[in-house]
């Protein structure tokens, strides 16, 4: 999975939920479906947080 620079952020879980990695893909994919094609996972380190991003102004970034 590539990351991307200043994506906007959709969703933050955070990884003390045990299913944090399985319910960020799958609001990934619910976002995906709808208006943010671009939507994926990032995991932030210094926050322990999975989060649901998407690239800002499309896929160019
Ligand atoms: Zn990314």
């Amino acid at each position: 999975m590539s990351h991307c620079t200043n994506p906007v952020e959709l969703e933050r879980i955070s990884d003390a939920d045990l299913r944090a990695e399985a319910r960020a893909e799958w609001l990934a994919g619910e976002y995906r479906a709808s208006d943010h094609p671009t939507a994926h996972v990032h995991y932030d380190l210094p926050g322990q947080a999975f989060t649901v991003v998407a690239r800002q102004g499309g896929a160019s970034a």
